[in-house]
């Protein structure tokens, strides 16, 4: 999700409560999950360090937690500074702490109707979890929050346009989340929506392959492809390879994994990634374990 959609799902709430002078800091935590895009700006860094990147550890409920009270400590630091309290006089409330904290976990919870998903129980675990009702950041929702950010600047919002956004922002969500029981009605499998609401890929496996479907809402099935797990190599050693942090890293990113061995290598790979049908995240789509040296 975007962040002004994220703002405006925590501070709507708060406007129509008549906490007008919580908002500034419920907006603040919001937005601050998001500040792991700092990460996509670093050099390459360690591979075992892979949690943090986008939608890693600011967006499990243990990270929004944590840097809610950064956020917070922050924010008592500045507001004993002359300066602030001359411009923004500010008494400090544990309410204000828990504004921020309700805006960082509403953000985690957003982000989790999505795929790729969040680490939501990081640092106990680095698996990824979604609802999986949009395939990412919905374009709709980003669109609908910029036309009320700028009747808001027009200064044309009144709560008739309020209660319109929250009825089809909570309307949009219902929806999505419809279609999505719907096609798991419909299919076996896991079902990943694509940016066409209409097309949806579901995943099924065993023991020794993925099948991925191409579903369309209309259509049905329009297409099957078959991904072997493991091409000449034995699902025990390829579990070997698992505690290499690369390969970790990997299958972080991956919606589903292969392993196969060629003369010289052991290549893992996410073929749905690396073929481009899903389109993100782009990096670490695959790993190669050179055999020669
Ligand atoms: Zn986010």
């Amino acid at each position: 999700m975007d962040s002004l959609t994220h703002a405006f799902a925590v501070s709507l709430p708060l406007l129509a409560l008549g906490s007008v002078s919580l908002i500034p800091f419920a907006v603040l935590g919001a937005v601050i999950p998001d500040i792991d895009v700092v990460f996509e700006l670093m050099p390459e860094n360690n591979p075992s360090d892979y949690i943090f990147t986008h939608g890693g550890i600011t967006h499990s409920l243990a990270g929004a937690a944590g840097i809610s009270i950064v956020a917070f400590i922050v924010i008592m630091g500045l507001s004993r500074l002359a300066m602030v309290q001359e411009k923004f006089p500010l008494t400090i409330s544990s309410s204000i702490f828990f504004v921020i904290l309700a805006g960082a976990v509403l953000h985690v919870f957003l982000d989790y109707l999505a795929y790729p998903g969040i680490p939501l129980l990081y640092p106990f675990s680095t698996e990824k979890y979604t609802a999986g009702i949009f395939p990412g950041p919905s374009l709709f929702l980003l669109v609908i929050s910029i036309i009320l950010l700028s009747l808001f600047l027009l200064n044309k919002a009144g709560s008739t346009q309020i209660r319109a956004y929250m009825v089809i922002f909570i309307g949009f969500i219902l929806l999505s989340a419809g279609m999505k029981l719907y096609v798991t009605l419909q299919t076996n499998g896991e079902t990943v929506p694509g940016l066409n609401p209409a097309r949806w890929l579901i995943i099924q496996e065993d023991d020794s392959e993925y099948i991925v479907l191409e579903y369309h809402l209309f259509h049905g099935v329009t297409n099957t492809t078959v991904f072997e797990k493991y091409s000449n190599i034995s699902p025990e050693e390829a579990r070997t390879y698992g505690t290499i942090p690369e390969i970790q890293r990997l299958r972080y990113h991956s919606y589903i994994t292969t392993v196969e061995r060629d003369t010289s290598r052991i290549i893992f790979r996410d073929p749905l990634r690396e073929s481009g049908r899903i389109m993100y995240p782009r990096k670490y789509a695959n790993y190669s374990v050179d055999l020669s040296g």
